[in-house]
């Protein structure tokens, strides 16, 4: 291993790096995650540069304490990063603030230990040895679906951690194989392996924000965005795999549509917003009167679908009767003026004939439509003589 070309790559790599998120935190609407990661690239790689001027500049003041103290920010910049990103309740004013205290905290230190090059360096070592054990517990906290870039990035910051430690006492030391000019293969390869790590590192940070934001998306398209309950394409493709499965098993399977009643008039009443906090206060209402396996979707305007896996028509009565009586015994209060809410229910049991939960849901709104007919804010199955018989069945 050549360590100045290596130094070069690196230097050239954290720059283009930094470039990169530079543009992508403009593209992304000034998430000030990517511009700490993008300052801890450009910083490190000054770093870089400054450090590796050392045998040709007799400056030290710039090429040991400036490059040192580059070398540092750049871990507490990318942890700060972390922080932006896992988006923790302390506001970003807190953590830039406690971080600017973290950095002068530690270059008070490195100062104090300036006179000494080895304790000088031991020190850098050290903080920045602390500012990868503090990343490595942040990025714990990290919660995403696909736990591989995590993974990675926990294991590369807790051998940073452990690299930075052996750094340390190396440079207090007597170096391994150290004679002249030459700085010993020990200190080299650790040296390598800080270098490879911080790259290795900053790669990491755009495919955890890719990751991330597939995650977001793909909540998005499965999530209504007003109620935060499933959609009309969610409700149906996981819907779709409980029918398969109680077929399987031949258990039970209901399912319920939910319509609220004479909801235009609530919008003509009292406006939109009014209309759009009922149906927040209906989603919860019914996520409340739900077990965690059942399926509860918003389809559009004010009617919402409910999948009762291993639930016969009986017990589904019984639940979606609970959920009318709690709908209308909860109004929404504006002003100290209660809107009430209640709700018409159309349901039907998985029958022989149903191939797809389409087709239920059909029969659902047909017993809905009855429901309706009938007065509203009450409960009516679509009858089958037998959950598997033949279907002979009609809204009763
Ligand atoms: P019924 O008892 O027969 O169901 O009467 P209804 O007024 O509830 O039914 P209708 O289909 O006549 O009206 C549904 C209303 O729901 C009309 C529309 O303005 C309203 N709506 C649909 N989507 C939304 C929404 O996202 N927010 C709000 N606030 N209103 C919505
Ligand atoms: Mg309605
Ligand atoms: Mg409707």
């Amino acid at each position: 291993m050549h360590l100045p070309t290596l130094i070069v790559i690196t230097l050239i790599l954290n720059a283009l790096l930094g470039l990169l998120l530079v543009v992508i935190y403009d593209l992304s609407k000034r998430k000030p995650c990517f511009l700490h990661w993008a300052l801890s690239c450009l910083v490190f790689s000054l770093g870089i540069a400054l450090a590796s001027a050392r045998s040709t500049i007799d400056l030290p003041v710039v090429t040991y304490g400036l490059a040192n103290l580059m070398l540092l920010a750049a871990p507490i910049l990318a942890i700060v990063g972390i922080r932006d990103f896992i988006g923790v309740d302390v506001p970003l004013r807190v953590t830039r603030s406690r971080s600017l205290m973290l950095f002068i905290f530690a270059s008070i230190l490195l100062i104090a230990s300036y006179p000494d090059k080895a304790q000088f360096s031991a020190m850098t070592a050290l903080l920045m040895a602390g500012c990868f054990a503090i990343g490595a517990v942040w990025i714990r906290q990290l919660s995403l679906r696909s736990p591989a870039p995590r993974l990675l990035l926990l294991s590369l910051y807790g051998a940073h951690a452990v690299v930075m430690l052996v750094l340390a006492a190396l440079s207090l030391g007597p170096m391994p194989g150290a004679t002249g000019n030459n700085i010993g293969w020990a200190y080299e390869l650790v040296l390598a392996s800080h270098i490879l790590l911080t790259t290795g590192t900053a790669m990491l940070f755009p495919l955890l924000v890719y990751v991330a934001t597939e995650q977001r998306l793909k909540r998005l398209a499965n999530q209504d965005e007003l109620t935060e309950l499933l959609n009309r394409r969610a409700f149906f493709n996981i819907s779709d795999g409980l029918f398969t499965e109680s077929v399987r098993l031949g258990s039970p399977f209901t399912v319920l549509m939910v319509d609220l009643d004479y909801f235009k008039q609530v919008n003509d009443q009292w406006g939109h917003a009014v209309g759009d906090q009922c149906l927040q206060l209906t989603a919860r209402t019914l996520q409340t009167q739900l077990r965690e396996q059942d399926i509860l979707a918003r389809l559009g305007g004010e009617e919402f679908a409910v999948s009762l896996p291993g639930i016969d028509a009986q017990e589904a009565e019984d639940i979606a009767q609970r959920v009318c009586r709690c709908l209308a015994k909860k109004p929404l209060m504006i002003d100290g003026q209660a809107i009430a809410i209640t709700a018409s229910v159309g349901g039907v049991q998985r029958h022989k004939n149903h191939t797809t939960v389409q087709d239920m849901l059909l029969q659902a709104d047909h017993a809905l439509y009855s429901a309706k007919s009938k007065g509203r804010n009450q409960v009516i199955f679509h009858h089958l003589v037998q959950a598997d018989g033949p279907n002979q069945g009609a809204p009763a």
